[in-house]
């Protein structure tokens, strides 16, 4: 049978075999075949790719290429790299990767709202003091983006008690949670927050998005977790607010670069709590799964999938 798929990633050898591996096994019916070992014919013949971090060049070396599907759920480095790509690229929605996201929203949501850091930094200092409880439906938990991610964030702290509202580009009803949208919603949530959640992808809106003004709108002793994107906030505002005591606690999963460098002060400021970017990990098999299923869908049918919109940004 002729290479029709090809895998394009700048992922080390190790890990793109390991791709190699779990997506043949989905989808025994295709060939595929990563980029670097086709020749020239079977290039021509490649209709499809599966790609983590491509080289544009790559995907240049295919004449007869008609869609890509991504191996990733965030899809910033594809709309600044593939700047006017013609073929729709579709991403990774994997309701696996959103219940991983969910569990870890809830874990650190009630890391924040149980005072865990503070009661770590009790124990070092052989301090025994009773912190003011605080119950989950008085904790009120604002979502920063009301997607795959989000709305699964939303459902998994709706079971556990919290008072939940939710913040999108465009108006959103989610059974239970307060919805706010558009650049006037932003404020608006941010005063009835007393944790906020960050899982908004990053575009040109949302790039700096969260800096000293927004800080200082939400209420005192606010928690604040980032899963979306290091660059959504400004760190040193970030920062900033923690210092004047605007911002309690801050755990933050994704930063500006990473790995977080070894010098940077977050790393020891006792407001933060640095995660090295593992609120949710692809899963490679139900990923595999469902970029196969696709796949097998356009086999059947031949219609071209809906790809991420190039000029929204995700
Ligand atoms: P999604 O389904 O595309 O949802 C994005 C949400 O953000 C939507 O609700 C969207 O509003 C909202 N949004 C986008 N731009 C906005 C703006 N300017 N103002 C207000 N709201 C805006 O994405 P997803 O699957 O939930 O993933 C979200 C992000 O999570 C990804 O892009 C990725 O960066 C990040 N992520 C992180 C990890 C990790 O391990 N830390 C893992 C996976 C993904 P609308 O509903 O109106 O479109």
């Amino acid at each position: 049978m002729s290479s029709r798929v090809a895998l394009i990633t700048r992922l080390s050898k190790a890990a793109e075999d390991n791709w190699l591996t779990v997506l043949s096994a989905a989808m025994p019916r295709e060939t595929i075949r990563p980029i670097h070992a086709l020749s020239t014919e079977e290039l021509d013949r490649v209709d499809i790719a599966i790609v983590a971090n491509p080289d544009p060049v790559d995907l240049g070396r295919l004449p007869n290429l008609k869609w890509v599907h991504s191996l990733w759920a965030g899809v910033e480095r594809l709309v600044l790299e593939l700047k006017g790509f013609s073929h729709p690229i579709v991403r990774l929605i994997d309701p696996d990767l959103a219940r991983t996201m969910a569990e870890a929203v809830l874990a650190w949501t009630l890391y924040l709202s149980r005072d865990m850091p503070a009661y770590g930094l009790q124990q070092r200092q052989g301090l025994w003091q009773q912190l003011p409880y605080r119950s989950a439906p008085d904790t009120r938990v604002g979502l920063l983006g009301l997607g795959a991610l989000g709305r699964a964030a939303a459902q998994q702290l709706q079971l556990a008690g919290f008072a939940v509202s939710g913040w999108s580009r465009t108006e959103k009803k989610v059974e239970g949670v307060t919805t706010y949208f558009g650049p006037g919603g932003l404020e608006a949530m941010l005063k009835a927050s007393d944790i906020v959640v960050c899982l908004l992808p990053l575009t040109a809106e949302t790039t700096a998005l969260l800096g000293t003004r927004e800080f200082e709108l939400l209420p005192a002793n606010a928690g604040f977790i980032n899963f979306g994107r290091g660059r959504i906030i400004k760190t040193l505002d970030l920062v900033a607010a923690l210092d004047t005591g605007a911002l309690k606690h801050a755990v933050l999963d994704v930063f500006e670069n990473e790995p977080l460098d070894g010098k940077s002060s977050l790393w020891g400021h006792r407001g933060v709590t640095v995660l090295p970017h593992i609120s949710a990990p692809t899963n490679p098999s139900t990923a595999a799964q469902i970029v196969a299923d696709r796949i097998v869908q356009y086999r059947a049918d031949g219609l071209l999938p809906d790809g991420i919109d190039f000029n929204r940004g995700y």
